[in-house]
């Protein structure tokens, strides 16, 4: 596995292999790996000859009072989990190299950042975009894989790949979840055993609402105010948003009548969680 630790010895790396008529898996990650990361790892590695792990924790996605400067790492045991993965090149670029001086490009989309997480992280997608638009250019991937866990990000990342015709294929892997359901998230790491409790009522409120479904419901409003009161009896949970929206768009809907996603985000303590699922109605 060969670490490259500049955007030029990547860049030279992806070239080199590129000629051999070689093709690139992707994963992009902040690091700190988990079995979430791996099971991304594990889809991508028989799609193409090369595997390129990204590690980068982006400040541009970070908003002034975000977790940028706590946000956990070990490199050293990324790059364990990454060579018994199969990873065969790791990026592991300073800030200074990805964003010089003088940097001022951006990436924005119109609508799809605006929904969701987009609402109380309103610098977040931009930052996602652009920083991913670089790597794109840098690591020259065939296929990338992104996470369902991050749904929304996934769903920006499509609609840049098709507006702006870059010619990789993005794949989305299946939230990976611990035993008891919890997401697995680099940020699970911040929970101490009191706030771990309250974390699960994220996965739990998703079952809940896929039994209530199940069962004929069909009015959000109807859900929504369960899970509300579901979450807010655990202690220092505090709710961000409950949504259920169109999929594609990410638009809130007013009927539950065809598939769904219903989305979460939940302060737990000081650590802002995420989840979601796919859910459809009943036939
Ligand atoms: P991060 O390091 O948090 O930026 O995540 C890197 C990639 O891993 C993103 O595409 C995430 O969606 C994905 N990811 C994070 N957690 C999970 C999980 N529990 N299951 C599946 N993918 C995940």
């Amino acid at each position: 596995m060969e670490i490259l630790k500049t955007k030029q010895l990547m860049q030279q790396w992806s070239r080199a292999r590129k000629n051999e008529g070689k093709t690139i898996s992707f994963v992009p990650t902040m690091g700190y790996l988990h079995q979430g990361h791996i099971s991304l790892l594990e889809k991508g590695r028989p799609l193409c000859d090369e595997l390129v792990l990204s590690i980068f924790v982006n400040p541009s996605q970070f908003g002034p009072n975000e977790d940028l400067d706590a946000y956990p790492m070990d490199i050293e045991n990324d790059l364990r989990l990454a060579t018994a993965a199969g990873v065969t090149a790791v990026f592991l670029p300073q800030k200074e190299d990805i964003y010089p001086p003088h940097f001022q490009t951006s990436i924005s989309l119109d609508s799809l950042p605006h929904h969701l997480c987009g609402m109380s992280r309103p610098v977040h997608f931009g930052g996602v975009a652009t920083v991913v638009t670089k790597l794109f250019h840098i690591v020259m991937p065939d296929v990338a894989i992104f996470g369902k866990k991050d749904f929304q990000q996934l769903q920006i990342i499509r609609q840049m790949v098709r507006d702006l015709d870059f010619d990789i294929e993005i794949m989305g892997g299946e939230i990976v979840r611990e035993k008891d359901g919890l997401a697995m998230s680099s940020r699970n790491a911040y929970l101490t055993s009191d706030l771990r409790e309250s974390a699960l009522s994220l996965s739990l409120s998703l079952h809940m609402a896929r039994l209530a479904i199940a069962k004929g419901e069909k009015n959000p409003i109807v859900i929504e105010r369960e899970i509300n009161a579901f979450i807010q009896s655990f202690p220092q949970t505090r709710i961000e948003y409950i949504s259920f929206c169109d999929p594609a768009t990410l638009e809130p809907v007013r009927m539950i009548d065809k598939q769904i996603l219903l989305a979460l985000a939940v302060q737990v303590g000081k650590t802002r969680l995420i989840d979601n699922l796919l859910i459809d109605p009943p036939q």
